[in-house]
């Protein structure tokens, strides 16, 4: 049995001191491969030389919706610049976030649409961060409809029409995480329509920690906790989902 995290920043400074440890971690339950996906020019040094030190670790590019500001088109030469230097297994994360602030809507719009493009491009798969944006989110997506879109909606939390939305627009499967084993959060009435094949596991370290860990800091090893939440939804054993999961996100990343 083994799991894929397919969304965890370990490269950020809350695991500075102790990323080896948390990948020995990891790996002591089965979580064999991590998915880094990227913020900002402030951390993709740090990104890629953690991918470059540890061989379980893929990275992704792209530029974070909160980090979209004045200077997002430097920003996105430099997630260029990247792509061409780099091996990377996604464009990612992207996406709109009208949660933090509406202030660069439309320059977050206008990021969001070029890495679109971007992923088309190069053939590879988004990994999208929608918070309070699903409808901008699905506007954007709209302008390239039947063309090979895919990739994950990572942290998922709508409800199962967002989902119904989101299959017409590409070969989309949900990153679910922590925020399923919360209670009153609702998702898991959402997460047993969804079918085990467009599902793939995520911490969102060092953010969104599953019961009984809420509030502190995530892990990758944490991802078996969400791994026995979704069994215990889906009436199912946990190898069922580990199976499912790591096909997916090996599928996905192309790993
Ligand atoms: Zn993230």
């Amino acid at each position: 049995m083994n799991f894929i995290d397919t969304h965890c920043h370990l490269y950020a400074e809350e695991f500075k001191d102790d990323y080896s440890a948390e990948l020995k971690a990891a790996k002591r339950e089965n979580v064999d491969a991590i998915i880094l996906p990227a913020i900002d020019s402030q951390s993709h040094g740090k990104l890629f030389a953690l991918a470059d030190e540890e061989s379980s670790c893929y990275p992704l590019i792209g530029l974070h919706p909160t980090s979209v500001d004045d200077s997002y088109r430097e920003e996105l030469t430099i997630v260029e610049q990247y792509l061409k230097s780099k091996k990377v297994y996604g464009i990612g994360e992207v996406g709109i976030d009208l949660y933090w602030s509406t202030d660069y809507k439309r320059q977050q719009l206008e990021a969001f649409d070029y890495q679109i493009q971007l992923a088309l491009k190069h053939n590879l798969p988004l990994v999208i961060h929608s918070r309070e944006a699903f409808p901008e989110i699905f506007d954007v997506l709209m302008g390239y409809k039947g063309q090979p879109i895919f990739g994950v909606f990572h942290a998922f939390t709508g409800n199962i029409d967002t989902y119904n939305t989101i299959k017409t627009l590409g070969e989309f499967y949900v990153g679910i995480g922590g925020i399923v084993t919360f209670k009153n959060s609702g998702l898991a009435n959402v997460v047993k329509e969804i079918p085990l094949e467009r599902i793939v596991l995520e911490t969102d370290s060092p953010y969104l920690a599953p019961t009984p860990y809420r509030g502190k800091r995530n892990v990758p090893s944490f991802v078996p906790l969400i791994a026995a939440k979704l069994a215990q939804i889906k009436s199912v054993t946990v190898s069922d989902v580990a199976g499912a999961t790591t096909t997916n996100a090996k599928s996905i990343f192309k790993i």
